[in-house]
């Protein structure tokens, strides 16, 4: 996904035009940005996408993250796009259109999962075609899968969370999904709903919850000058997996998610923002 970033005084009210204080042309994709994040945190990360020419930068960014591209194709007409409005408080807004991760197909989703290894995870998002199929997929194989389930959308409502080994949401997916507004309700519901499933919650500047191996979990955010939130849950995300993949315990692993979701609040842009595993260390040390 490409991101196309407008810093704003003010998200726009509907009918509202704002003039921008600028424009800028970041790579994105919620996929992309966590492959970077748990690369950056020292797994062997490999991907699944596509994009267009102009999204060939992307690749050689994740590249350069140390992700293998190897399964990226650029013969598209047009890579996915997000359009991103940040706000001087920090807010965000973003619509995206998912164009050539669209067109992924299930032979691309069965040759990309052909030589996963049973303990290997698999880290899904909702921004590409085939969401259930892959799910069906890893299942086969045995692959522990993970789903952040974003954007929320009916491809998610139509999988079987059963099949998951760890479901991520932000507080506005958690609410869709349930159509519960309070997220401890929300998490409960569907932790009875589902008692093998881990679930993590991330709750932007209120840190997060979580119900995992039978336990229910919390943490504060970290207090930092929040100038860009775009990439936090990714961040968060892609560490969390990293970590989780290394065999770390979810407590400390959620503690270090939770340092990488604040650190990425620092910095402008998703992908610049999302911090390595050397930045994350430190944070949590001085969080403690
Ligand atoms: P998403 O980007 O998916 O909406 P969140 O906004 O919930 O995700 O943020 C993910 C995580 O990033 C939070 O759980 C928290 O750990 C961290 N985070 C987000 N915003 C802030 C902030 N303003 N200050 C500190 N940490 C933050």
């Amino acid at each position: 996904m490409v991101d196309r970033v407008l810093r704003v005084p003010a998200l726009p009210k509907p009918g509202e035009t704002v003039m921008a204080h600028s424009a800028a042309v970041h790579p994105g994709g919620k996929g992309a940005n966590q492959a970077v994040a748990a690369a950056r945190c020292g797994a062997r990360v490999r991907m699944l996408g596509r994009t267009g020419s102009e999204g060939e930068f992307i690749v050689r960014e994740l590249a350069a993250a140390g992700v293998e591209t190897a399964s990226i194709q650029t013969g598209d007409a047009m890579s996915g796009f997000a359009a991103v409005m940040v706000a001087d408080d920090g807010m965000n807004s973003i619509v995206i259109a998912s164009e050539a991760n669209g067109r992924i197909s299930d032979a691309d989703i069965d040759a990309f999962l052909g030589c996963a290894k049973r303990h290997e995870f698999v880290l899904m998002q909702n921004e590409c075609s085939g969401l259930a199929h892959a799910v069906a997929a890893a299942r086969t194989r045995g692959v522990g899968i993970w789903l952040n389930a974003a954007p929320m959308g009916d491809a998610v409502r139509q999988i079987d969370l059963g099949a998951l080994a760890c479901l991520l949401v932000n507080e506005h997916e958690l609410a869709a999904l349930t159509d519960l507004g309070e997220p401890e309700a929300a998490l409960d519901r569907l932790a009875n709903a589902w008692p093998k499933l881990d679930i993590v919650v991330t709750l932007g500047a209120a840190g997060w919850i979580a119900r995992v191996d039978g336990a229910l979990l919390s943490g504060r955010a970290i207090p930092v000058e929040a100038i860009d939130t775009v990439g936090c849950g990714d961040a968060f995300v892609g560490a969390l997996a990293a970590l989780r993949c290394a065999g770390m315990p979810w407590i400390d692993a959620l503690a270090r998610a939770n340092a990488a979701g604040a650190l990425a609040a620092t910095k402008a842009g998703a992908m610049p923002s999302i911090p390595d595993r050397c930045a994350i260390e430190s944070m949590t040390q001085r969080s403690m």
